[in-house]
């Protein structure tokens, strides 16, 4: 194995035992009560909270409770029934067309396979991932937008696709921890390193965090006045001003960080 990867799992378990620490309840916030369910939820919750698909799904499985229900309903009404998820035209029409092909190649059953998962309609990695990792017990890497930004942030990746970063997740966090991985990322994004601004002064992951290294700008004389879209932060400990950090320094333009790009993973189904 090569240095840099030796040194990247090093860190990356460092990070994992922290997160486990600050975040020792993390789960999948999606109420379900078997596979199909929560395949149905996590479909409804690309570009929606996971509060609000909660809130629709608690109507919504009381109403069609199968496969067949769904795959039998009229589409119209299944639009409305979903309509405050948000895309609610497409996410209607994946929802009936998954579980048309579940009655008639799976009968009625979620396959808990990802090659056979990832052919029925509407469902991406990141769905079969949510359903292999949360319902069926399987290690899978999940990522989000979150578990993407968090990534990239940290420096444990420098790839930009999602299916690209799960398999770099993978080469360097332990298997067992696949699933529980994005449940961490996800509850770390949400409470603390949040798009587009981190907040960086009440994280407990600085000394591991490239982005925090690479943008935290330390000036002799002390923290220069935030600026926005900057990330407010205190120094983490052992962290030195850069040599050379003078006046110049000090007065380069900060354009190049408005339009940062990296948030700008696409919540795939
Ligand atoms: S230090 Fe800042 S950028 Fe790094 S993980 Fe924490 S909040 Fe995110």
């Amino acid at each position: 194995m090569s240095a840099s990867r030796l040194s990247l799992r090093n860190k990356a378990s460092k990070i994992l035992a922290n997160l486990k620490q600050q975040y020792p309840h993390a789960k999948c916030s999606l109420h379900f009560k078997n596979p199909f369910q929560l395949l149905i939820a996590t479909i409804l919750s690309a570009q929606c909270t996971d509060q609000r698909v909660n809130r629709v799904t608690e109507t919504l499985f009381r109403k069609y409770s199968t496969p067949q229900a769904f795959a039998g309903a009229d589409l119209k009404q299944l639009e409305q029934d979903i309509r405050s998820t948000g895309f609610y035209k497409n996410k209607a029409r994946s929802i009936q067309s998954c579980s048309r092909e579940l009655v008639d190649s799976h009968a009625g059953k979620v396959p808990p396979v990802l090659e056979e998962m990832i052919k029925l309609r509407g469902v991406g990695r990141k769905t079969a991932n949510v359903v292999l990792g949360v319902a069926f017990g399987k290690d899978a890497v999940v990522v989000d937008t979150h578990v993407g930004r968090l990534s990239s942030r940290l420096g444990l990746t420098s790839e930009k696709d999602p299916v690209k970063i799960e398999f770099e997740l993978m080469e360097i966090f332990p298997k067992k921890d696949w699933t529980r991985i994005a449940h961490l990322f996800i509850d770390h994004g949400r409470a603390v390193c949040k798009a587009p601004t981190p907040k960086c002064e009440i994280c407990k992951l600085t000394t591991l965090c490239d982005y925090y290294r690479t943008h935290m700008r330390v000036h002799r004389g002390g923290i220069p006045p935030p600026r926005r879209g900057y990330p407010v932060a205190v120094p983490a400990r052992g962290f030195m001003p850069r040599a050379g950090g003078g006046e110049a320094e000090r007065s380069r333009p900060l354009t190049h960080l408005k339009n940062r790009k990296e948030d700008s993973f696409e919540a795939r189904c």
